[in-house]
C-alpha cells in the first residue's frame, strides 16, 4: 500500500518539522509500509508501497533535512507547466527536484477549481516533472453533480484519457517517471463524506481498465475523508492500492493509525 499525505496550505514551520519527524518514526516502525523507499536510492525505488509526504513548497528544505536517509519520500503539491520564466509566485519542477524531492502532486481538485487547471496544463506539469526526474501522482475525481447524474465514470475516464494521452505523447522514450493515480471524488474531500465501498470498488476497477487500455499499469489510491476509523475497510476493497490523505495526515497519531491499517 502507498499512503500519501497532502498537507495543503497548513502548519507552521515548527509543526511541520515535528510532523515530519513523526512520519520518519512511523515509517521506521512499520516495516511493511516502508518498502517503497530505500536509503540513498529514493529516485529509483519501486512504488508499490511506502509513505509520501506532499508538503508546501516552502517546507521542502525541512523535508530534505528530516527525511533524507529515511524511507519516507516527499514531494510538492504543484509545479509549473513550463521549465522556467516570468511566472511570479510559481515553482518549477527542477526547483523541487533540487531539494531531493521525488514527487509532484498533479491535478488536485483544489488546483483544478481555484487555479482553473485544465487537463492539458496538468499533463504539462507531469511532463515537466518527468524532465526533472520527478514522479507524478495524478488526481482525478467527479463532482457531486456528476455523481448524482450518473456521470462519474465518464468524467473520470475523460480526465484520465485526455491527461494521460498528452503525457504519453510528450514522454521521453527513456523516461523513468513513476505514475500513481488518486481517485478523489470532489464531494468527499475535506467534507467527512466518504464514497461507499461499492462506489470505490466500481470506480477503481474502471480506472484500472482505462489505464490498461492506455497500456499503463499504475497503483490507484483512494482519497476523500480517509480517517483511522474507515481506512481498514477502504484498504480491503479490490483495486485500492493505498490512500491520499488530507486532513487526517496533519495529526501524527491519526496518520499512524491509517498507516497501521495498511500494514
Ligand atoms: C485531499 O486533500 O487530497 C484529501 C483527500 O483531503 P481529505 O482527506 O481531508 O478529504
Amino acid at each position: 500500500m502507498i499512503i500519501a499525505a497532502n498537507w495543503k496550505m497548513n502548519l507552521s514551520r515548527r509543526n511541520a518539522g515535528d510532523l515530519l519527524k513523526s512520519y520518519r518514526d512511523i515509517a521506521a516502525t512499520k516495516a511493511n509500509i516502508s518498502d517503497g523507499g530505500g536509503e540513498g536510492d529514493k529516485k529509483v525505488s519501486g512504488v508499490s508501497s511506502g509513505l509520501i509526504a506532499f508538503v508546501p513548497a516552502c517546507y521542502l528544505p525541512l523535508a530534505e533535512d528530516i527525511l533524507s536517509l529515511t524511507s519516507v519520500q516527499f514531494g510538492a503539491q504543484d509545479c509549473h507547466a513550463e521549465a522556467k520564466g516570468a511566472f511570479t509566485g510559481d515553482v518549477s519542477a527542477s526547483m523541487i527536484a533540487d531539494f531531493s524531492a521525488c514527487w509532484v502532486l498533479c491535478g488536485h481538485s483544489e488546483r483544478r477549481q481555484y487555479h482553473a487547471e485544465t487537463d492539458d496544463v496538468i499533463a504539462g506539469k507531469m511532463t515537466q516533472a518527468a524532465q526533472s526526474g520527478l514522479n507524478a501522482l495524478l488526481c482525478v475525481g467527479e463532482s457531486h453533480e456528476d455523481r448524482l447524474s450518473n456521470q462519474s465514470i465518464d468524467v473520470v475516464t475523460r480526465q484520465l484519457m485526455s491527461t494521460l494521452q498528452i503525457w504519453q505523447s510528450s514522454r521521453a522514450d527513456n523516461s523513468t517517471q513513476l505514475l500513481v493515480i488518486a481517485y478523489e471524488p470532489i464531494w468527499a474531500i475535506g467534507t467527512g463524506l466518504v464514497a461507499s465501498l461499492e462506489q470505490i470498488s466500481e470506480m477503481h476497477a474502471a480506472i484500472k481498465a482505462c489505464l490498461a487500455g492506455l497500456g499503463i499499469a499504475a497503483p490507484v489510491l483512494y482519497g476523500g475523508s480517509v480517517k483511522p476509523d474507515n481506512a481498514a475497510d477502504i484498504f480491503a476493497v479490490a483495486d485500492v492500492d493505498g490512500a491520499l490523505v488530507g486532513g487526517a495526515s496533519l495529526n501524527a497519531e491519526g496518520f499512524s493509525q491509517i498507516v497501521e491499517a495498511a500494514s
